[in-house]
């Protein structure tokens, strides 16, 4: 079978229409910068419409006191001392000015009555520093964003899967793919490209990402292009996950519910959170109640569907629907269940990929010349643990930054060396994807993934469990030879979803491998034959392909800022 290729150029290509994909591309639509932005999914409904507490930025519209150093150390003790303080830095920095960008798009936040943007607590912040709009902040957010890049008529192709980037001797010229529906091939010529294809938290069977986002797409496009992975293992679970249906595994229950005076209970009708903190028990941490939940599950106590109870139905029914709507909305809609009466089965999710692909932080540049990764996709922020609502403030900042780095590189270029070899290379590999007809099922396989992750790298972890789950990854890989793709009327999803198995495969090696080779517990990170933190372990594991790990030593915190870091209480304040 041979597609029609349609071949386009470009100066900057912009890979996700998610949060920092868009704000990427407005940047260098402003800029004057010539720009295409891709996405394999519609622009509305991108993973960043599910964000929904809100950005940090210390504004100090609340709280005068604060300030961006004070962000940035709360960003540093979250992050168990393994997120790069220059990025923090950067970040924290430039935070303000990212919202007053959002204001300019026409951004609507929640504001005081004198019309100040309210600003809310939120997971270990000092102060008062997360904006917000009511708890639709990411899908506020993607309108604003789509809305904006519309106006300044940047070309968003949401149909266009990419496969593969296109690299001469170390240098990016562009990229490869096809369009979901049709089955158009791709040939993208471009000076430089901005890699925002976020994460990979949906290669566990519970995840707050839906069916065909975080794929680990951003890890398998980098790693082929000659890039290296910084903590892939470090993934942050979220404590309530719904069980069921099974396609929706995994949809976020708001923490707000346990905030609101929600119950954790076992089957045995325990309130087991007294076990593993009884002073604050169901207001507790998301990492220490996302451990709570997974030993009482994995040591017998959970529900026969593997889950725990959570219950708000002793709450007054005007609170919940006032302060829970989305939670009544979501299990209503998903099992036709009345949370005012019943309780809710959840389990810990995997929620946010806190490593991803190596950058510099000053611009979020990479080994390969042209190439700028941002958003989920990238690392360096957030360590071990991420401070609630500072993914959304990143992807901000560090798309206006890439943007602006990859404009001027782009203009700086005085010719553009591409490669035969390497498109064709590329086309290849989608044909003979497409003419595949052997015998494995692909969804089968994925399915197979994302149960070795959940069996051996979930919450906890330990040195038996990771070598099984990656000698049961490699006899998946093995079998990928032999699946069968068959295109059809209603368009080429069978194609995506072998390479989404692909990015899916590589990202679980490189989770496993790290995860083996991080011989400690640290934030997210439990190793129960390891439950001590190291501190000859506080690296960055940096993988280059299988096998190939790395220490790379974490940069020195300033005093300025080391001097405002301490434990905050996370009592009453919630994060997403
Ligand atoms: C339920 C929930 C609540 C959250 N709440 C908050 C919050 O309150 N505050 C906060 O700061 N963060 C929150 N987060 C996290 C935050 O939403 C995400 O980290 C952020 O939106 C990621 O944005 P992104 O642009 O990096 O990636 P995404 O929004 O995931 O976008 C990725 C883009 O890449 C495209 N893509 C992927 N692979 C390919 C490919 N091969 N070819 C072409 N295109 C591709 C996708 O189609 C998509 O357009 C929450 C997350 C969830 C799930």
């Amino acid at each position: 079978m041979r597609n029609r290729e349609q071949q386009v150029a470009t100066s900057v290509l912009v890979i996700g229409t998610g949060g920092s994909g868009l704000r990427a591309g407005i940047e260098l639509a402003e800029n004057g910068t010539d720009v295409i932005v891709v996405g394999k999914r519609r622009k509305t409904d991108a993973h960043t419409t599910l964000a929904a507490g809100g950005i940090n930025a210390a504004l100090a519209t609340m709280d005068p006191e604060d300030s961006w150093q004070q962000h940035a150390a709360d960003t540093l003790s979250e992050s168990y001392l393994l997120a790069d303080p220059d990025t923090v830095r950067v970040v924290t920095e430039g935070a303000s000015d990212s919202i007053r960008d959002l204001e300019r798009f026409g951004m609507q936040f929640a504001r005081e009555s004198d019309g100040r943007i309210s600003q809310r607590y939120f997971g270990a912040h000092t102060f008062r520093r997360t904006a917000f709009a009511g708890d639709y902040t990411g899908l506020e957010l993607q309108r604003t964003l789509v809305a904006r890049a519309e106006r300044l008529r940047i070309p968003m192709l949401d149909s266009v899967y990419i496969t593969k980037l296109l690299v001469r001797d170390g240098v990016i010229f562009g990229a490869f793919g096809f369009d979901v529906n049709d089955g158009t091939h791709y040939a993208i010529h471009a000076d430089a490209i901005i890699l925002a294809s976020g994460g990979h938290t949906r290669i566990w069977r519970r995840t707050s990402s839906r069916r065909d986002e975080n794929t680990g797409d951003s890890f398998r496009l980098a790693l082929d292009a000659g890039e290296r992975i910084r903590d892939p293992e470090l993934v942050q679970f979220h404590p309530s996950g719904l069980i069921e249906p099974e396609d929706s595994a995994g949809t976020l229950v708001s923490e707000a519910a346990r905030g609101e005076g929600g119950i954790l209970r076992n089957a045995l009708g325990e309130r087991f959170m007294q076990r593993y903190d009884p002073r604050r028990m169901e207001l507790s941490t998301r990492d220490r109640v996302a451990l709570g939940a997974y030993t009482e599950i994995k040591e017998g106590r959970g529900t026969p569907r593997g889950g725990v109870w959570l219950d708000v139905s002793h709450l007054p029914r005007v609170q919940i629907m006032d302060r829970l709507p989305r939670v009544y909305q979501t299990v209503m809609e998903l099992q036709l269940r009345d949370i005012t009466t019943e309780p809710i089965e959840v389990a810990p999710t995997a929620h946010y990929s806190m490593g991803g692909v190596w950058v510099r932080s000053e611009d979020h540049s990479t080994d390969i010349e042209g190439l700028y990764v941002i958003g989920e996709a990238s690392s360096g922020l957030h360590g071990a643990n991420r401070l609630g609502g500072n993914s959304l403030i990143e992807l901000l900042v560090y798309g206006k930054i890439a943007a602006l780095a990859a404009a001027r590189y782009s203009a700086a270029l005085t010719a553009q060396q591409r490669s035969a070899t390497a498109v064709s290379g590329a086309r290849d590999e989608v044909l003979r994807l497409l003419g595949s007809a052997g015998k494995e099922n692909v969804r089968f396989l994925q399915r197979a993934v994302r149960n070795t992750m959940t069996d051996y790298c979930g919450v906890v972890r330990d040195e038996n469990g990771l070598r099984t789950g990656l000698s049961q990854i490699a006899d998946i890989d093995s079998r990928v030879d032999d699946i069968a793709v068959h295109p059809d009327l209603t368009g080429y999803a069978d194609l995506a979803h072998a390479f989404d198995l692909k990015a899916s495969i590589l990202a679980a090696r490189a989770t496993l491998e790290c995860a083996l080779e991080r011989r400690e517990t640290r934030g997210c990170h439990n190793r129960s034959d390891y439950p001590e933190t190291n501190p000859a372990l506080q690296v960055n594991l940096v993988w280059s392909g299988p096998g190939k790990i790395t220490h790379e030593p974490v940069g020195v915190v300033p005093q300025q800022i080391s001097d405002r870091m301490h434990d905050v209480s996370t009592a009453g304040k919630l994060a997403e």
